[in-house]
């Protein structure tokens, strides 16, 4: 089970991984809040632990960036200030429990459990997501923040089998035997012509590229941005 803990103050980041990681979460710290979203943003987490009170991207900020792309992944805040309006406002953002500072560790693992609890129960379907990209197994339906993809049958196997090996090279011949059930003939261009065709419904028009050539061993699937 992956973590994120975004928290600034050194001590208590230390504190929340060193105990996380010991309970047996593979946890990412994130000391500010620059870094805190672009992990977010990037890579997909079990359960997210955000402090409000960040110096330069605040705790509300990132929580709105997090369910503008995924709307399913826990998000515990921590706040310091023991108000109310806090409270509401984390929840109406879409966060789904918080602890006011100072909270004894027990605690903190107790909600990151229910939470995970809680977000198993209610995935009943097959969802594979990766950044804004959102694809229903079952249903077989693709949206791309939000926009609904038409895929035929072996674009939509394609774009499967690259999402379940995210990051991973995967070269033609493991492609060509996994969605066209065929042993790889170099002279059929065939892989090539559908994932051109898969990525320019996938990634056109979108700052954020998904699908990349590795000349001379295949294509893999990865979130790239264009900007520095
Ligand atoms: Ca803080």
């Amino acid at each position: 089970m992956r973590l994120l803990v975004v928290e600034d103050e050194v001590k208590t980041g230390d504190y929340l991984k060193q105990g996380l990681s010991e309970a047996g979460f593979q946890v990412s710290l994130a000391r500010n809040g620059l870094d805190g979203h672009h992990l977010a943003m990037t890579e997909l987490f079990d359960v997210i632990i955000l402090d409000v009170m960040l110096p330069d991207v605040s705790g509300w900020r990132i929580l709105q960036s997090i369910r503008e792309v995924n709307k399913d992944v826990p998000v515990l805040f921590l706040s310091a200030r023991d108000s109310v309006d806090d409270r509401v406002k984390g929840l109406e953002l879409g966060a789904d429990d918080y602890l006011i500072k100072p909270f004894a560790f027990s605690e903190v693992l107790a909600r990151v459990r229910t939470l995970l609890r809680r977000g198993n129960a209610h995935k009943t379907e097959d969802i594979l997501q990766v950044h804004d990209l959102k694809v229903n197994i079952q249903k077989r339906n693709v949206f791309r923040a939000e926009q609904r993809i038409l895929l035929s049958n072996k674009e939509f196997s394609l774009l499967e089998l690259l999402l379940r090996r995210e990051g991973e090279v995967l070269p033609r011949s493991l492609i060509a035997s996994q969605v066209w059930d065929m042993n790889f003939d170099s002279d059929t261009n065939v892989i090539d012509v559908a994932i051109r065709r898969l990525r320019s419904k996938v990634d056109d028009g979108f700052p954020v590229k998904l699908i990349h050539t590795v000349r001379g061993m295949g294509y893999k699937l990865e979130v790239i941005t264009d900007e520095p």
